[in-house]
C-alpha cells in the first residue's frame, strides 16, 4: 500500500504567540484535530482522496471559528457569500461555486459542480438555482452570525476598506480553510472554503473558489490549498504555480512551495499560506505570515496539529 496523507488548514495571519487565550488556543487545536481526524479515518478505511478533503472542510465549515461556512465574515451589505472549491488530481476534474449565500456547506455544492454539473465553476444567482434543483437547504442568515465577526465588520462598515479576518492587529484571527489528500490508490485532491474578506463589495472574489489560483491538484505534481489575501494569490497564480515548479524545474513538493509562498509572492507582497501533498504523501505546509492554523497526519507517522511559526 502506497502513503496516505492529509494535510488542512484554517487560515494564515497574524497569529502571534500570547496574544490569545489559551481557552482559545485549545478550541482552535480541538477543532483542527477534529477535522484532520475526520478526514484521515476517511483515508484510512480506503475512501478516496476527494471524499476526504470533503469530510475534513466540512467539519471546518460547521465551526464558529474559522471564516468559511458558519463562522463566515461579513460583506459591506452585512450578508455572507462564500466561494469553494475542489479539484481532483486524477483526471484534472474540478468543481468552484462562488457568491453564494445560505449554504450550510459549500464544498459539498463544489463537489456537485464537479459531480453533477458538465460545468466547472457557478457563481452567484446561477449555483444557487444549481443548488436548489439539487434540494439544498437553505440555512436561515442567523446560522452564520457571530459576534466577533459583526464586531470585526462594523469596525469598517461605511469605509473602503476591506479586511482578512485572521490577519488583524487584535485577537481576531479566524480563516478560510482548507484540505489536501493522497489516498492509498496515489490520487490526490484539494478542496478550499472561505467566506472571503471583510466588508467586501461588488461582488468581490478572492482565490479560494479560483482553481490554479487558491486550490488546484494534479496526480504529477501535487495538490494545493491557499490561504491569504486574495488578490495576490489570483495575481500570482499561487496553487498553479507551486505544481509548474514541479512539472519543470523538477523541485520537490516541499521545495516549490517555499518558493512560490517565501520568494515568489512575497516579491508582490502577499501574505498568506499554502498547503501541497504529492503522490507519494509529501507534505508542505509553508506560510509568510506569523501564523497559519495547520494541521497534517501522514502513513509514516507523522502527526502535527501547529498555529504559530516555531
Ligand atoms: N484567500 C481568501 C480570500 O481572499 C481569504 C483567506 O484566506 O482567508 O478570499
Amino acid at each position: 500500500m502506497k502513503n496516505i496523507a492529509l494535510a488542512i488548514h484554517g487560515g494564515a495571519g497574524t497569529l502571534v504567540k500570547g496574544l490569545m487565550t489559551t481557552e482559545k488556543e485549545s478550541d482552535y487545536k480541538a477543532a483542527l484535530k477534529k477535522a484532520l481526524h475526520i478526514g484521515y479515518t476517511v483515508l484510512e478505511n480506503g475512501g478516496d482522496s476527494v471524499r476526504a478533503v470533503e469530510a475534513s472542510v466540512k467539519i471546518l465549515e460547521d465551526s464558529h471559528l474559522f471564516n468559511a461556512g458558519k463562522g463566515s465574515v461579513f460583506t459591506a451589505e452585512g450578508t455572507h457569500e462564500m466561494d469553494a472549491a475542489i479539484m481532483e488530481g486524477k483526471n484534472l476534474e474540478a468543481g468552484a461555486v462562488s457568491l453564494i449565500t445560505g449554504i450550510k456547506n459549500p464544498v459539498s455544492l463544489a463537489r456537485d459542480v464537479m459531480q453533477k454539473s458538465e460545468h466547472v465553476f457557478l457563481a452567484g444567482e446561477g449555483a444557487m438555482r444549481f443548488a436548489n434543483d439539487l434540494n439544498y437547504k437553505l440555512e436561515d442568515p442567523n446560522y452564520f452570525y457571530d459576534e466577533l465577526r459583526h464586531t470585526q465588520w462594523l469596525e469598517i462598515k461605511d469605509t473602503d476598506g476591506f479586511q482578512l479576518d485572521h490577519s488583524i492587529k487584535k485577537d481576531s484571527k479566524f480563516g478560510t480553510v482548507g484540505a489536501v489528500a493522497c489516498d492509498k490508490d496515489g490520487n490526490i485532491a484539494a478542496a478550499t472554503s472561505t467566506g472571503g474578506m471583510t466588508n467586501k463589495k461588488w461582488g468581490r472574489v478572492g482565490d479560494s473558489p479560483m482553481i490554479g489560483a487558491g486550490n488546484y491538484a494534479n496526480n504529477d505534481t501535487c495538490a494545493v490549498s491557499c490561504t491569504g489575501s486574495g488578490e495576490f494569490f489570483i495575481r500570482g497564480v499561487v496553487a498553479y504555480d507551486v505544481s509548474s515548479l514541479m512539472e519543470h524545474k523538477n523541485m520537490t513538493v516541499e521545495e516549490a512551495a517555499n518558493e512560490v509562498i517565501n520568494k515568489r509572492i512575497l516579491k508582490i507582497k502577499g501574505d498568506g499560506g499554502l498547503i501541497a501533498v504529492d503522490a507519494q504523501g509529501n507534505i508542505a505546509m509553508p506560510f509568510n505570515t506569523e501564523g497559519m492554523y495547520r494541521a497534517s497526519k501522514s502513513s509514516n507517522g507523522h502527526e502535527e496539529v501547529s498555529i504559530y511559526r516555531v
